[in-house]
């Protein structure tokens, strides 16, 4: 028998390979077909592997890669040259990162929950790391929040101010150890610090700071707890005063507080857990999930007043875990702490200027945080995960595209809730969640953040994309950076943006999209938000959108409902009594009637197609909110209303060539909100506007010979509306699609972006 061929390979793997334990499974691999070779991750984030051996086993060896590759590894491609030059390498090594740079997209892995492992040694009382506060390994602990520079190795991280202690230090270059090449590890020794700091910043001296931070947190106490992506604001959520003395200081009366429960089976005793939503609590990414309350409520109502769901988390730091164990409560309010209109609060000193007044103690650590992640947030719409701030845990694992378009773009978002994505080659990368851009610090945040993304991916942009708004931040941003570069800006209409993102997320050429949320400018400075839109690749066709109804006093008419409703129903003769009967529910009470009477006789409004404002009359309507203090307030509420409810009105869809009404349901709901349930009259205009806008859409589909219907915009988290449309659309036997990989709102808006503007000519 001939020997076999012996082989000289070198393979090149992209996809999330490094800070994932890639390496020093490569490593076993290698040793267990008793190959030759060596192992590195580059600086554009792929990972290089040199063999040498038979043939047979360099094929087996590849076999196991994508079968037996750590849980958190994503390959997206592996390419093998073979040569017959054997170097004749004496053994198999993990070398030293080289600083190597292809055009290719790299990938920086997200922040990853605490794993099984981590998890059980940490209360292993023989264990070394037992009860350490940051335990991490190859498979967990944070990256992106970590990461200042590629290759992601400890040099380039915010770890290394923390030299490693010798026994560390044998575990990170023992190439059988679950910490080989851990680049975060540490322990009680050598790694971060934490700290119990007074309101003042002082220091409170304690044997064990997280232990007292327990109690303290459930006697009631306020604090700000130091996390992997920035600070959060803790509290009970047993007892109503501390919640209460959160809203009071943070200023937020309504907004829902996120709480991190101890366990599922903790969260199982106050809300409803479907399939979908265990397993995203559960996964490593470990969101915010939106779920329904269980009714009674056995926790505070301030948490999420007036709403039927709640959004929660479960730990996902040793830190976390060691604050439940030394409490009893089944869940914390764990909220981002920052100052008004600014992002997630970093560093130590700053979070003791800002919110010494507002809690009573600081649990800090010293290791700094590289980019600030807030936490992400998900629904599932109809058993479809569906992000609503896709940030830690997410970001920047890229999305793959179908295609690669030949332009790269960076596309920088709308207005509120805002991220950027640069689209390169079949990836788009999108930033975490920035927020509303109003502000000059969150502006800063955008612009930091995106140097940084380039810089870890290696991109450098030949267009740049925005909103068609002028008066966005971004776009002034967006405006400046293209000078600077000489690059082409593309100016993409808002519900364009959102149509595109589902064309980007579906690999689909051509859609109907419904598009409907608060507000987006439209061609000609309308205000548009209830919009169908015939998408063939860059072309756009507004082929019909909601009825346009006044918006009385303008941002008046979003901030306070009742304004919408005398705007809708102008012409009903008793409108006048209702408003004067809801007189309190405006914020100069009965001496606004007159103005809002004024200004509709002179018709002196603007116009918009909005869908949240008519939801929004319909719950001033049924009396069930009357203010809009947070984003979708009202719309909110009209939603956890019409649980229960049924759809009794019936009302039939009304299409008058381009234009949906809506008056004609509003006015149907105000005559009978007297003697029917507002349940079912909830329902009934949910009901009537997902049929009638899936209707209108059909219509333009059949029209356009378009097979794909889509819905996106903030309103696509309604689930109600969201399932109802798709019902319509598949029983018409067109395909129906809606986002799961971005927010349906406006933080998907930068991938839709940079989607169109890299396909236009
Ligand atoms: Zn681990
Ligand atoms: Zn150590």
């Amino acid at each position: 028998m001939e020997p076999a061929i012996s082989l000289h390979a070198t393979i090149i793997i992209t996809g999330i390979v490094q800070g994932v334990g890639f390496r020093p499974f490569i490593y076993r691999m290698a040793k267990r077909q008793d190959l030759r070779g060596f192992v590195r991750n580059r600086a554009d984030a792929v990972v290089e592997i040199t063999l040498e051996g038979e043939k047979p086993r360099i094929d087996a060896f590849l076999q196991s890669l994508s079968k037996e590759k750590p849980p958190l590894a994503r390959l997206d491609s592996v390419q093998v040259n073979y040569s017959e030059t054997e170097l004749g390498l004496p053994d198999f090594t993990i070398e030293k990162s080289s600083q190597e740079r292809t055009k290719s997209g790299s990938v920086i892995p997200p922040d990853i929950a605490i794993c099984a492992d981590c998890l059980k040694e940490l209360r292993v009382p023989a264990d070394r790391r037992h009860g350490y506060f940051f335990i991490t390994c190859t498979n967990c602990g944070p990256r992106y929040t970590t990461i200042v520079g590629v290759p992601y190795d400890r040099p380039n991280t915010t770890m290394d101010k923390f030299p490693m202690c010798p026994n560390c230090r044998a575990e990170y270059t023992n190439p059988i150890d679950r910490r080989f090449h851990a680049q975060t590890i540490a322990c009680q020794t050598c790694g971060p610090k934490v700290t119990l700091l007074d309101g003042s910043g002082e220091l409170v001296d304690v044997e064990d700071p997280i232990r007292e931070a327990g109690k303290l947190l459930s006697e009631g106490k306020a604090l700000a707890l130091k996390g992997n992506g920035g600070f959060h604001l803790a509290t009970s959520t047993l007892q109503d005063d501390p919640v209460e003395r959160l809203r009071r200081s943070k200023d937020r009366r309504n907004k829902p507080f996120a709480i991190m429960a101890r366990s599922t089976e903790a969260t199982l005793t106050f809300a409803e857990v479907g399939s979908c939503e265990c397993e995203l609590l559960e996964s490593y990414i470990r969101p915010i999930v939106l779920l329904h309350k269980k009714n009674p409520f056995p926790l505070s109502a301030l948490i999420s007043p007036e709403l039927d769901s709640v959004g929660v988390m479960l730990p996902y730091t040793g830190m976390h875990y060691l604050i439940f164990d030394s409490v009893g409560d089944p869940a914390l309010i764990m909220t981002s702490a920052n100052a008004p209109n600014e992002p997630i609060i970093t560093d130590n000193k700053y979070a003791i200027q800002r919110l010494g007044s507002v809690v009573d103690y600081f649990l800090v650590h010293d290791r700094e945080i590289a980019q600030r992640a807030d936490d992400s947030v998900v629904r599932c719409v109809g058993d479809m995960p569906t992000p609503i701030r896709r940030s830690r845990g997410y970001a920047p694992a890229p999305i793959a595209l179908s295609k690669s378009p030949k332009i790269k773009t960076l596309a920088l978002g709308a207005e509120l809730n805002v991220t950027a994505c640069m689209i390169l080659g079949n990836k788009a990368y999108l930033s975490q969640h920035i927020g509303d851009t109003e502000t000059v610090e969150t502006a800063q945040f955008l612009e930091n953040a995106v140097s940084h993304l380039q810089r870890l991916v290696g991109f450098e942009p030949d267009a740049l994309a925005c909103d068609l708004h002028p008066k966005f931040t971004t776009t002034k941003i967006a405006e400046r950076m293209a000078k600077q570069l000489s690059v082409p800006l593309r100016r993409i209409q808002h519900h364009h943006a959102h149509a595109g993102s589902l064309m980007a997320e579906h690999s689909v050429d051509e859609i109907v999209a419904i598009v409907c949320d608060g507000f987006g400018l439209g061609y000609g400075s309308q205000a548009w938000g209830g919009e169908i839109l015939a998408c063939h690749g860059a072309e756009v066709k507004r082929a019909a959108h909601l009825e346009e109804q006044p918006m009385v006093g303008g941002d008046l008419a979003t901030r306070y409902p009742v304004r919408m409703v005398a705007g809708i129903l102008r012409n009903e003769p008793a409108i006048q009594d209702w408003l004067k009967a809801n007189a309190s529910h405006l914020p100069h009470g009965k001496a606004e009637i007159p103005i809002v009477m004024r200004q509709l006789y002179r018709q002196d409004f603007i116009w918009t197609s909005s869908c949240g404002r008519v939801l929004d009359s319909v719950a001033a309507l049924l009396g069930i909110s009357y203010e809009r203090t947070y984003e979708g307030e009202p719309a909110m509420k009209l939603e956890a209303c019409s649980n229960g409810g049924t759809d009794a009105l019936n009302i039939k869809p009304e299409v008058n060539g381009e234009i949906i009404s809506t008056t004609n349901m509003v006015r149907n709901i105000y005559e009978r909100r007297a003697n029917m349930p507002a349940p079912d009259l909830a329902l009934s205009a949910h009901a009537y506007m997902a049929r009638a806008l899936a209707a209108a859409a059909i219509a333009v589909a059949e029209e356009e010979g378009i097979k794909a219907v889509g819905f996106s915009g903030g309103v696509a988290l309604n689930e109600i509306i969201a399932s109802r449309i798709r019902r319509v659309v598949s029983d018409a036997k067109l395909q129906y699609v809606g986002n799961s990989a971005v927010p349906p709102g406006d933080g998907g808006i930068s991938f839709g972006q940079a989607y169109l503007s890299s396909i236009q000519q």
